[in-house]
């Protein structure tokens, strides 16, 4: 998939070496960047962060948040595609619907109405992950080799890390949590959904792959 960028873009994190910036259409990370700060940062850049997309109020630095608009807890990764400026208030009331999801619950009629509505949601969105399915549109995935990935990878930091995070942890993140990997295959994101397909012994596993991005090594 191709992330959505802004036209121009910079972004830097101490040391001066971690930097991120858009030519061309592209976006470029050098050194260790948090991903996730950049990618706020991104979204930012694209939507500004003047009104909540729900409600139309204005935000202010305490009021401001960016909602997941598939949710976080099921696999709602963080990047601009996905994430839009909301007021708290909002983004707490959302929970863990989805952008469509919650849409019809605004229109909802009555409480319980909205009730029913907010259960069903829920309801829909645990039952894909016990299917196995990511909530996040299929457009988004491709199957991947895990070969490429593990070759990273520290084996005995990631045996040491998952093992310590005992394998129902290791098991619910991996399931959410979709690996994240740029067009020339760096992994940003999905320690647990790689160390989960190791153990499972499977050969590939979907990702996303951001055909835009650019690591620089
Ligand atoms: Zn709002």
């Amino acid at each position: 998939m191709n992330l959505k960028l802004p036209r121009s873009f910079t972004y830097t994190e101490k040391p001066s070496r971690n930097l991120a910036y858009v030519k061309n259409g592209k976006l470029y990370i050098e050194g260790n960047i948090d991903f996730e700060n950049l990618m706020y940062n991104l979204t930012y850049a694209l939507h500004g962060h003047e009104r909540c997309c729900y409600c139309g109020s204005w935000l202010t630095e305490k009021s401001r948040t960016l909602d997941h608009m598939f949710p976080r807890a099921y696999g709602g990764i963080s990047i601009p595609d996905n994430l839009i400026p909301s007021c708290k208030k909002c983004n707490n009331k959302k929970n863990d619907m989805t952008y469509h999801q919650y849409i019809k619950y605004l229109k909802c009629q009555s409480d319980q109405e909205r009730q029913e509505q907010y259960e069903k949601s829920i309801f829909a969105n645990k039952s894909r992950i016990e299917k196995g399915k990511y909530v996040i549109p299929k457009k988004w995935l491709v199957q991947y080799d895990i070969t490429k990935l593990l070759k990273q990878i520290d084996m005995k930091w990631l045996d040491r890390t998952c093992k310590k995070k005992g394998s129902s942890y290791v098991k619910r993140h991996a399931e959410s949590n979709p690996i994240i990997v740029s067009s020339n295959g760096y992994m940003f994101k999905g320690v647990y959904a790689l160390y989960y397909a190791k153990k499972n012994g499977l050969k590939e596993v979907p990702v996303v792959m951001l055909d835009n991005v650019i690591k620089v090594w």
